[in-house]
């Protein structure tokens, strides 16, 4: 069989322990068969990190500037364990917060839905995407206790030393005041990529805050989205069929939960980071969950949204069989392929994805699964596959 050519490279970002096995599988099986693979290889193993001083992480980000698509394997984020483990020279930042660093993207988040994995609210039928806006607010606050009476404000000085003050609180006793702060290029960034991955998603946009009591703050966010919507996007969405909603954060939620899904929900940092924990349980499980990092730019990384999967990774090295989830990792692949094939205008590309795509869930729907997805499936009797078999059925599938 003649093999699918790639025109132009994705970035590769190799990983660690029972990913980075997995990802080897399904190179190997699923992929370098069918496809002539032409990546540009970034070892993001811990090991090479440390050996570079971690500028191979620095120069995987720039390669995605230059050939706007990568896939991204999951790796460690150094703790003090992890020092002593790899006998590594620094606490070497998280990867993935580097990258993010360089693309200044927004991550979105949706899960891959199968029958047999009913997610735990009934009427959820389509996914359901959360785009997590990730600058600012709570995340990079400053407090304080109050320790008696007295008088909390806000103070702003501008450079001319000019300074503007509005009163929080005459506190009578003890109490805790909070600042936070976001800056309007980034809400302006993040805007943009949800526009932008709705479009090319074709999936409607809902977004949320709370602007009736956040006056100001709140309010900040809900302008700078209709503006950008206005000015640049009206046309465009109606051109496309999709709609941008926005609503009060308490009727979002409960849209959502009467909703049949199939939507991008923009949140604001906390509430993103909290939604999509939701999102992601009532649907079944972190293993089905797929993650791109968009920039405004126009680059892209997918990778899973679960980590390394380090208790399989230890049983792996005892000799033990494992049955790890593939599925995610599988789609981070078929992600970076389908929108490669989309810049470079090669179909058979983006058409290998749909297959890889089908060939996984048919594998899954037809009962052929691994452990995490056989304990809470609803298929009565599911046929349980370790880490290689289950890459394999798909393979035979394929
Ligand atoms: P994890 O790798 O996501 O795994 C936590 C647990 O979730 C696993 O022990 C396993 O449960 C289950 N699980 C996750 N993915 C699974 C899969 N594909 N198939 C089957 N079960 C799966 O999180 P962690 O153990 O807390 O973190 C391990 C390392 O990953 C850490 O060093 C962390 O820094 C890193 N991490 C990286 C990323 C990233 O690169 N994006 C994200 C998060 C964490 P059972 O053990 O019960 O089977
Ligand atoms: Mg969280």
């Amino acid at each position: 069989m003649e093999r699918i050519k790639m025109i132009n490279p994705v970035v590769e970002m190799d990983g660690d322990e029972m990913t980075r096995i997995l990802w080897k599988m399904i190179k190997e099986h699923l992929l370098a068969p069918f496809v002539e693979l032409n990546t540009e290889y970034y070892d993001l193993g811990l090991e090479h990190r440390n050996a570079t001083g971690d500028q191979v992480t620095v120069d995987s980000a720039n390669a995605v500037k230059r050939h706007k698509v990568a896939v991204k394997c999951a790796t460690i984020t150094p703790n003090a364990a992890r020092m002593t483990e790899y006998d590594l020279k620094e606490m070497w930042k998280s990867p993935n917060g580097t990258i993010r660093a360089i693309l200044d993207g927004t991550v979105f988040r949706a899960p891959i839905v199968v029958k047999g994995i009913e997610p735990c609210v009934r009427n959820w039928k389509k996914p359901i995407t959360i785009a997590r806006h990730a600058y600012g607010d709570v995340y990079k606050n400053s407090e304080m206790k109050v320790p008696g009476a007295g008088k909390a404000e806000l103070v702003f000085t501008d450079k001319d030393g000019k300074e503007v003050r509005e009163l929080i609180h005459e506190f009578d006793g003890e109490g805790i005041i909070q600042g936070m702060h976001n800056v309007n290029q980034s809400i302006e960034s993040f805007a943009r990529s949800c526009f932008n991955y709705a479009l090319d998603t074709k999936q409607d946009l809902w977004f949320a805050t709370k602007d009736t009591i956040s006056k100001k703050y709140d309010h900040t966010f809900k302008d700078i989205f209709q503006e950008i919507y206005d000015a640049e996007y009206d046309g465009k969405f109606k051109e496309a069929g999709i709609v941008y909603f926005y609503t009060l954060i308490d009727d979002a939620v409960a849209r959502v939960m009467k909703s049949e899904g199939g939507y991008i929900w923009a949140c604001k940092n906390y509430d993103g980071d909290v939604m999509s924990d939701m999102v992601s349980s009532a649907f079944g499980s972190l293993a089905m969950m797929t993650s791109v990092l968009v920039s405004p730019e126009g680059y892209y990384e997918y990778e899973a949204a679960h980590g390394t999967v380090q208790r399989h990774y230890y049983k792996h090295l005892k000799g033990e069989e494992t049955s790890t989830n593939s599925v995610a990792t599988i789609f981070a692949w078929t992600g970076a392929l389908r929108k490669r094939g989309e810049l470079d205008g090669n179909k058979e590309l983006m058409e290998f994805a749909d297959r890889l795509e089908k060939a996984t869930i048919d594998t899954i729907e037809e009962g052929k699964m691994t452990k995490d997805l056989a304990l809470i499936t609803t298929n009565p009797n599911p046929v349980v596959l370790n880490s290689e078999d289950f890459i394999k059925a798909i393979a035979e599938r394929l």
